[in-house]
């Protein structure tokens, strides 16, 4: 029957392209599906060093390496946004956007990772897109030899600060608490000429008339001082939110609209299964990710064959 698959996944970033290798090679019939480009989050990433025996490389370079493994072996790819999951039982179906497309499937791995926070802060919506930006690489180099603000003090903060530092003439990080990333990246920013940190710090407004040019911030602390600094452009990195609108019908989301799996990568509906960012888990790593991806498509391949005899 066409559209018809053994294991539907949702989501092309290292989890879900992982799961499509073990779901191929497990003899199962397999469509990976992306609203955006194979790669997920990690297109966005400036460089990559704790990938095992990987070295160092971009963001980009690794999606495609993991692009094109999963085309070797012969993975279906479609670029749709999927927006709902019906569970019928032995089968589920999955309805996305484009082209009113449906699919139905034996087992159903979602790996549709987070998106970024926003702070939700005036002046936000008015500057999101042209002065505040949520990926350094992709929009970094508008702001050589000039000034910038990051917003956060996490590995995401910290990894694209010392990035940015390298490009821009100042660099301020206003961060809710301390610096919490790795604390080697963390000594390794703190060291560079040009950045400033602000801990313990709320952001109250981003100004400006025709263009960005500041950022409102005061303390947390008892003495709440305010302070306002002058710059080009904003990152943001104050974390992410899952990307579960489509699931969470199904309850198998906690309340932060995490996906809840077991160590199986089972959630409570069978049949569908959670892999990468978008589960609950303390390390979200592309390495985790791909672990994650591994488990489902066994577990996933495992419930196909047990419906099939
Ligand atoms: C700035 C930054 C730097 C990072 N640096 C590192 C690093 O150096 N090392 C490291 O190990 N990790 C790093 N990470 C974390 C790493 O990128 C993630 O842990 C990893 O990408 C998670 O993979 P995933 O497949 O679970 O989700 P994602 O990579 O988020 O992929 C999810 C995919 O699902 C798709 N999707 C979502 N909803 C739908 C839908 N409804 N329909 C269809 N498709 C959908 C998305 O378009 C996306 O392509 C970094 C992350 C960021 C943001």
């Amino acid at each position: 029957m066409e559209n018809t698959y053994d294991i539907v996944i949702v989501g092309a970033g290292p989890a879900g392209m992982t799961a499509a290798i073990y779901a191929i090679r497990a003899n199962m019939k397999v469509l990976m599906l992306d609203r955006l480009a194979p790669g997920g989050a990690i297109i966005n990433t400036n460089e990559i060093e704790n990938y095992t025996g990987a070295g160092k490389l971009t963001g980009a370079e690794l999606a495609i390496k993991m692009f094109e493994h999963t085309q070797e072996l012969g993975v279906e790819f479609d670029y749709r946004t999927v927006i709902d999951l019906k569970d019928e039982g032995e089968w589920k179906t999955v309805v996305c956007e484009e082209d009113d497309a449906v699919y139905k499937a034996r087992a159903v791995i979602l790996a549709t990772g987070t998106v970024p926070r926003r702070l939700g802060v005036p002046g936000e919506d008015q500057w999101a897109g042209s002065g505040i930006s949520w990926c350094a690489i992709c929009d970094g180099a508008q702001y050589r030899d000039k000034e910038v603000v990051v917003i956060g003090g996490g590995n995401s903060a910290v990894e694209e600060s010392i990035y940015l530092a390298g490009i821009c003439t100042r660099l301020t990080i206003v961060t809710m608490f301390d610096l919490t990333a790795d604390p080697k990246a963390c000594d390794q920013l703190r060291k560079m000429p040009n950045v400033t940190v602000y801990p313990y710090q709320e952001v109250l407004e981003f100004t400006g008339e025709d263009r960005l040019t500041g950022v409102r911030f005061k303390s947390t602390k008892e003495d709440a001082t305010e302070r306002y600094v002058t710059c080009d452009g904003v990152f943001e990195y104050i974390g992410f939110a899952a990307s579960s609108e489509a699931f969470a019908k199904l309850g198998i989301v906690d309340r932060t609209g995490c996906i809840e799996a077991d160590a199986r990568m089972r959630t409570k509906v069978p049949g569908i299964f959670g892999a990468g960012d978008i589960t609950v888990k303390h390390l979200r790593q592309i390495v985790t990710a791909c672990g994650d991806g591994a488990v489902a498509a066994n577990s996933a391949a495992s419930y196909v064959e047990s419906l099939k005899q």
